[in-house]
């Protein structure tokens, strides 16, 4: 076997020409999506007055185990991918452990993440689809960026309802995709009926996550020509994510490395699901065994304690109906730093392997998380953004772990970000002034109390 070097990237023929859908492997399927009003699975024609048609096709489709990413998308794909795995060879050394650590690191691009994966699939269907524009939501402001600058790319016109309260933390985000053109709007804002309405309700509300959605989706409706683009939760999200994990696999293989765990952090499931996704494909068929793990926010604990159960996925109760691990879409998560995992679901793909045993789950709290992220940086370099550092604290335990019982594991984590918008948060975390929020059983079994009768 060769040595491992400390990045290991693909050569560019070595990329991924297609994207690989779990679902195709999954004897038991997730539950279909349901039209919120008829609560009957949603046909591809109600589905498509919402997303472009190619997408909802995707949404959708469960058989299908391949699909081509079209040459325009393999090709922006190129200017910053592959990205790279990266063997964490410092800090196992710091940690003294006989793992040998992985990490796939997607910050390498300007909007800093792994959403630009999705973002660009989705501006590019749009566009051939003829459409002017699309609408969406931002909650910490990765998605709407990396939303803008695929749009750019592809001249399209790109809205974004950005949830109040980090629009007006985080100015500099907002600054970002301005500068790649998108109009950037305040929610809720008075340009909707649902955000006129909030506005009514709750006078002064800073905002959130499912509200901003149903403003998105209203605004698309309204317009000639927009269609409502989402960032994380959907199947077609988890599809173009897949890229994640196959060039990790792919990578791993190059240099004869079994992973023997792979962990991510779960927000709504989407660099989860894609990251974990060919490992799934190879436990479902049959061929390998790995420990798959999710890692969530302990205030926000949708696989850990919430429940399986049909739920809407935004608090205008607009968007289809999904089967999913959820604490109920009127459920506010305290206000956390990894303000890209404080969603109430998660996507119904993550939520059926879960069920089925296929990946285990554990919750984090914050302060922990902080500290396992200053510890990464300071060995590691890379600056990470809060929800990735969810998966590099379960990494480091694992790690630990097998420091006392001497096994030399294989762990391969997530690193989905960098952590640059983020210095409130490492403010807070480096003047003392950081707490953990744990929801009460009450709390949770209050939200859950409303969730929608589905037979
Ligand atoms: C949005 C985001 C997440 C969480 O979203 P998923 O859909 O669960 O992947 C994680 N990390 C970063 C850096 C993000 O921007």
């Amino acid at each position: 076997m060769n040595e491992i070097p400390y990045k290991i990237y693909l050569e560019e023929h070595e990329m991924p020409k297609q994207w690989y859908n779990v679902r195709a492997d999954m004897k038991k399927k997730p539950a279909p999506i349901l039209n919120p009003v008829t609560k009957e699975p949603i046909t591809l024609e109600e589905l498509s007055a919402i997303f472009c048609t190619e997408l909802a096709k995707q949404e959708l489709d469960d058989t299908t185990a391949y699909f081509d990413i079209p040459e325009e998308i393999r090709n922006f794909y190129k200017m910053y991918r592959p990205s790279p795995l990266v063997r964490a060879y410092c800090l196992e050394k710091k940690l003294g452990t006989p793992a040998h650590i992985y990490y796939k690191f997607e910050g390498n691009n300007t909007s800093g993440s792994h959403k630009l994966n999705s973002a660009i699939a989705q501006a590019y269907y749009a566009k051939q689809q003829g459409l002017k524009g699309v609408t969406t939501e931002t909650g910490a402001g990765q998605w709407g960026t990396a939303l803008s600058m695929a749009c750019s790319y592809f001249d399209l016109d790109c809205q974004v309802y950005m949830v109040k309260c980090s629009y007006e933390q985080k100015p500099f985000r907002r600054e970002v995709m301005r500068t790649y053109g998108a109009q950037v709007t305040p929610s809720p804002s008075m340009n909707t009926n649902v955000g006129r309405k909030i506005n009514e309700e709750f006078p002064g509300t800073t905002g959130s996550l499912g509200c901003a959605i149903s403003e998105a989706v209203e605004a698309a409706g309204n317009q000639e020509g927009y269609r409502y683009v989402l960032g994380s939760v959907l199947t077609q999200v988890l599809l173009h994510q897949s890229v994640i994990g196959l060039e990790t696999k792919a990578a791993l293989d190059k240099y004869g490395v079994k992973a023997d765990m792979v962990i991510g952090c779960a927000g709504g499931g989407s660099n989860l699901g894609g990251l974990i996704s060919p490992f799934a494909g190879e436990m479902l068929r049959g061929e390998a065994e790995y420990a798959l793990i999710a890692v969530e926010p302990s205030s926000c604990p949708s696989l850990t304690r919430g429940k399986y159960a049909y739920d809407y996925c935004d608090t205008g109760k607009v968007c289809p109906l999904s089967k999913m691990y959820t604490l109920g879409s009127g459920y506010i998560p305290a206000a956390s730093h990894a303000g890209g995992l404080r969603y109430h679901g998660m996507s119904s793909v993550v939520s059926e392997l879960y069920d089925q045993g296929l990946m285990s789950a554990r919750s984090v709290k914050q302060t922990e998380v902080f500290k396992a992220a200053q510890e990464f940086a300071r060995i590691e370099g890379i600056l990470p953004a809060p929800e990735s550092s969810h998966a590099i604290k379960v990494a480091i335990d694992e790690a630990m772990k097998c420091k006392e019982t001497g096994e030399a594991k294989n762990i391969v984590f997530g690193l989905t970000g960098t952590g640059y918008f983020d210095m409130f948060a490492y403010q807070r975390y480096n003047d003392g002034e950081m707490n953990d929020y744990v929801p009460t059983e009450e709390e949770i079994a209050k939200a859950l109390a409303k969730l929608p009768e589905v037979e």
